[in-house]
Parts: C-alpha cells; sequence; structure tokens
C-alpha cells in the first residue's frame, strides 16, 4: 500500500494518522463517528431512511443521534479512554452537508476543545460546493464523496430524486445536477489541498461495468483514494430499487471491478463498512461503551 516514499511529505502528514487513509495506520489509529446529521438531500435507491447513511455505513444499523453539545462531550469522553483515537468523523446518520449547522457547529466546537483530533465528513456531494468554505476554515482536511455514477443516464437508476433549489427533482435531471456538483466539489477541494477518499457502491447490473470510468474521472480531478465497496443486500434492510432482488456482488466481482481499476487512484481494500457512530480501529466496533448514558459516568 502507499507510503510515505510515494508521496510529497505534507500528504503523508495528513495521511499518517488516519485509519481510513492508509493502510497501515489502521492497525494502530482509530477514528469514531458521531451521528449529529439526520437529514438527507437525496434519495439513493439502495437507501433506508430508518437506518445509517450507507454511503458511509454498514446499512442496517441505527445509531444514536446526538446534539453537537453531546457529541462533544462524547468525543472528550472516548478521546480520554481511547488515546489512539486520531480522527473524529461525521458521516451521518443522513448526510453530513444536508445539517450543515449541526455538522460545522460539532467541528467549531471541537476544534476549541480538542485541536489534536483531525476532522473528516462523508457527503453525497450535492452541497459540497457551497460549504468548501467552511470546510476550509475548520481544518477539516478528509473529505468522503461517494460517487456512484459520471454518467446522469446510470445515476437515474441509482437515485429517483434530489432536493435542489427548495424543490424535488427526479430523473435524468436529478442524476445530472448532482454529477456536476459532485465533480465540481471534488475540484474545489482539490485545488484547496483537502484529501478525499471517494466512495462508490458496486451495484452489479446497474453500475458494475461503469465504475472504471467514475475511478479514471475522479482520478483526474485528484481523488486521492478510491473505494469500491459492495452493494450489501441484507433481507432485513428492505428492498432496492423497489425490487427485492436486486443482490449485492459476489466477492469475485467486486475484486474483479477493484482490479480493473488498479493503475487509477489508489484503491483502498481495507474499508470495514462502519456504522455512522462507530468507535475504535476499523473493524472493531466500541461504540456500546460510549452510549449517552455511559458518558455521565465517564465525565
Ligand atoms: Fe441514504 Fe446516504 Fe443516500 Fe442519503 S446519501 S439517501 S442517507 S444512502
Ligand atoms: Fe472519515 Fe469515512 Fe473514515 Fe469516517 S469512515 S473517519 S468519515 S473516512
Amino acid at each position: 500500500s502507499a507510503g510515505p516514499d510515494d508521496m510529497p511529505q505534507e500528504i503523508w502528514d495528513k495521511v499518517k494518522n488516519h485509519p481510513c487513509y492508509s493502510e497501515e495506520a489502521h492497525h494502530h489509529y482509530a477514528r469514531m463517528h458521531v451521528a449529529v446529521a439526520p437529514a438527507c438531500n437525496i434519495q439513493c435507491n439502495y437507501c433506508n431512511r430508518k437506518y445509517d447513511c450507507s454511503n458511509e455505513s454498514r446499512p442496517g444499523v441505527v445509531s444514536q443521534k446526538l446534539t453537537p453539545d453531546q457529541a462533544v462531550r462524547k468525543v472528550v469522553a472516548v478521546a480520554s479512554e481511547i488515546p489512539q483515537m486520531t480522527v473524529l468523523g461525521i458521516a451521518g446518520p443522513g448526510d453530513a452537508l444536508a445539517n450543515p449547522a449541526k455538522t460545522f457547529e460539532t467541528f467549531r466546537m471541537l476544534q476549541e476543545q480538542a485541536p489534536d483530533i483531525k476532522l473528516c465528513l462523508s457527503t453525497n456531494g450535492l452541497a459540497l460546493p457551497d460549504y468548501v468554505d467552511e470546510i476550509c476554515k475548520y481544518n477539516v482536511d478528509h473529505v468522503t464523496i461517494t460517487i456512484n455514477m459520471v454518467d446522469p443516464a446510470v445515476g437515474e437508476k441509482i437515485y429517483p430524486w434530489i432536493f435542489w433549489e427548495h424543490r424535488r427533482v427526479r430523473g435524468y435531471e436529478a442524476a445530472k445536477i448532482l454529477h456536476e456538483r459532485q465533480m465540481l466539489g471534488l475540484e474545489m477541494l482539490t485545488a484547496r489541498g483537502v484529501l478525499t477518499k471517494i466512495n462508490s457502491v458496486l451495484i452489479p447490473g446497474v453500475n458494475d461495468e461503469h465504475l472504471y470510468e467514475v475511478n479514471r474521472e475522479v482520478k483526474k480531478r485528484g481523488a486521492f483514494l478510491h473505494n469500491i465497496m459492495p452493494l450489501i443486500s441484507e433481507p432485513e434492510h428492505g428492498t432496492y430499487f423497489g425490487l427485492s432482488g436486486q443482490r449485492g456482488p459476489s466477492a469475485t466481482e467486486l475484486k474483479a471491478v477493484q482490479d480493473a481499476c488498479m493503475g487509477g487512484a489508489n484503491l483502498m481494500r481495507h474499508c470495514r463498512q462502519c456504522r455512522a457512530d462507530a468507535v475504535g480501529l476499523l473493524g472493531e466496533d466500541r461504540s456500546e461503551e460510549f452510549t449517552l448514558d455511559k458518558l455521565d459516568a465517564l465525565d
């Protein structure tokens, strides 16, 4: 995997303690998420709104929603218990940037109270260009954008609607706006030196053959990492595309797409699709130790 010899020093400094950006760091450093962002501004066909945003999380889990105040208390408490906790991410349960007041209030307070913790957020990208200044103002130096297509004809099979300029937009037009906003947001972040990770959900029969093109387009715009994740089709999660038959990819199909994208943007293969209130090393979940009722005991 990529190491200090493969990139400029200032980039390595941003990557080396971030478990999601460095395969090496993911064995040693922990991240946590706080679920302060309940609303979403788009609809993905694979999303079930009862659960966390499936763009960054394993679908089918419900995280404990927190106010910014509660979130900051929790981060400070966890940081004193888990010294390897280097990164705080906001990844739902909806979209971090569809809840800008809560997301940035949390970041603002954290910068004051725990300035050593790196800040990270994940978004579907629709609102991203509007918040690049604020992202930079709070020194958020890692942003994940979920990009499942670069062609609105593919996109309209994934996104039934977006909420845009006070109205609901559907079909091809919705996918076209989302695509343009994602590309613009990515370009703006690259221009400002913010490291980006692109998540793509591999949906067999919908975007499997298209992800190579996604990889090429995001690399061209400076994406640091590309994480191709399988659609997780769990019966309790409900239906996809209004059909109960949409399956996720097999391990072989996933690997084939990942291999086809080798040589493009760096591929991340250690993603564990964590929940919106995850705490701990990737693949480890200590969130139950830090629920609100237990925090009082830690104070
Ligand atoms: Fe669901 Fe996340 Fe898509 Fe919003 S962006 S619809 S929360 S999967
Ligand atoms: Fe950041 Fe995503 Fe990792 Fe969470 S899972 S810390 S939002 S890169």
